[in-house]
């Protein structure tokens, strides 16, 4: 039997993606290895988002033809339909393709396989162009499935090459999504996480929202529905309402601010300035008070003034995010932004410096004001006589003295916290 090994970077939309391989490969007689040594096909499902993601792609194809100098190496996914002449030119890479057609990489690798020679086939994205539907019948892991709803971005910030690399959102049917969520569910799994490249913009195409597709999910008999990474878009009154009528919907919410500096908003060709932002991090309080409200802060934009960032940092503080993704601007060849005067090396390092300071202190503000309570975990692994998990707002947890839940969800009153994670005592295993 030949066997295929998958290297996945990036977002968990690619994760997904990569699901969706592993099902193709296996329903054509491979097994799945799990090292790159001796596997017959290595797959390295790429992600562009930042420069330094580019460079970990690279690193992986070149370790991987060293570790394995007969397998045939497949370059698919992101950094290949962005930047298809860099991708194709990698000598290490035997099959190069994109991310539109993944049905395609079958046949590019048994041509890879018979020719012994490379093989480069990249299907552009295009207006109208249907979601790939997949109604995965599995999922590897044991805690939580990923399932993708929407792909694709039509909204063209200065600074981002998603719309390249992923085309425009299209969106899932609720048949197939339904389909899948059976599936999953007749697994085991007690959590879902629904994703999407701009999440919000799910149904724009096909006459429905995002809520929709959030209470199908919810209706299926999951123990906990969260949802991935979202952007400002169409979350409306009326969509809050929705969720938080919905008692297994998880109140996480993960929202690109990017920055809270209405002047460098406005040069990021966001759509919406600091007080429309708060304005829907109140309202998502007010409708869930254990709510966790994260975000992506981008620092460096080009044309950011040391005032700008001051800006900025005075308004992550005041919206009072649970947890701060600090990313330093990363040109991306082919956007606006990588046309505009860039700021200096050593600028975006001072500023990334003091956003993670921010950062910590909100998390750690966060996790005194968690003392006391009773949160429910599901625990997913064990170490040393506790468990690890995460609450229904995703905030980490140790839970001390407990062995033999995972997979659970118990109940813990929280004790403490560490860095990165609250510490526990069980109250009850549920
Ligand atoms: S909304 Fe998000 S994915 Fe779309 S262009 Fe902007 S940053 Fe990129």
């Amino acid at each position: 039997m030949k066997r295929v090994y998958f290297h996945t970077l990036g977002c968990k939309v690619n994760q997904y993606d990569t699901e969706s391989l592993a099902e193709l490969f296996t329903k054509a007689g491979y097994g799945i290895a799990d090292t790159p040594a001796g596997a017959d096909v290595i797959v390295v499902n790429s992600c562009t988002v930042t420069a330094e993601a580019d460079r970990k792609t690279r690193q992986a194809v070149r370790r991987f033809r060293r570790i394995a100098p007969d397998s045939v190496i497949v370059l698919c996914g992101c950094v290949p339909q962005a930047y298809p002449a860099v991708a194709a030119a990698l000598p290490e890479a035997d099959v190069v393709t994109g991310n539109k057609d993944h049905r395609l990489i079958l046949d590019l690798v048994d041509r890879a396989l018979s020719s012994r020679s490379c093989v480069v086939d990249i299907p552009s994205h295009a207006k109208g162009d249907d979601f790939e539907d997949f109604r995965l019948s599995a999922f590897s892991g044991r805690t939580r499935a990923i399932v993708k709803i929407q792909d694709g971005c039509d909204r063209y910030c200065s600074y981002c090459i998603i719309p390249t690399s992923r085309g425009r959102s299209r969106s899932r049917s609720l048949e197939s999504l339904s389909d899948e969520l059976d599936n999953f569910k007749a697994q085991g799994f007690r959590e879902v996480v629904l994703v999407g490249i701009n999440f919000c913009c799910y149904g724009l195409d096909i006459g429905r929202t995002f809520v929709d597709a959030i209470e199908l999910a919810c209706g299926k008999g999951f123990d906990r529905v969260r949802i991935g990474s979202l952007e400002y878009d169409n979350i409306s009154d009326e969509a809050i309402a929705r969720l938080a009528a919905l008692p297994n919907f998880c109140p996480q919410f993960h929202i690109s601010l990017q920055s809270g500096c209405d002047r460098t908003l406005k040069a990021m060709n966001r759509h919406y300035n600091s007080a429309e932002y708060l304005a829907l991090c109140e309202a998502l309080r007010a409708a869930f008070p254990d709510a966790a409200i994260t975000t992506d802060l981008m620092v460096g934009f080009p044309g950011e003034t040391d005032e700008d960032f001051a800006d900025s940092l005075a308004f992550a503080e005041k919206a009072g995010f649970e947890k701060i993704h600090v990313f330093p601007y990363s040109a991306r060849p082919g956007t606006c932004a990588a046309e505009m005067e860039q700021v200096p090396a050593s600028i975006k390092e001072a500023r990334t410096d003091a956003a993670l300071k921010l950062s910590d202190e909100l998390r750690q503000k966060f996790f005194k004001s968690c003392l006391g309570r009773t949160v429910s975990v599901l625990c997913e692994t064990e170490k040393e006589g506790a468990a690890f998990g995460y609450t229904e707002n995703y905030t980490p947890v140790k839970v001390l003295n407990c062995t033999g839940h995972s997979g659970k969800i118990v109940s813990v009153r929280v004790t403490g916290s560490e860095h990165d994670n609250l510490i526990g005592e069980l109250c009850s295993a549920g």
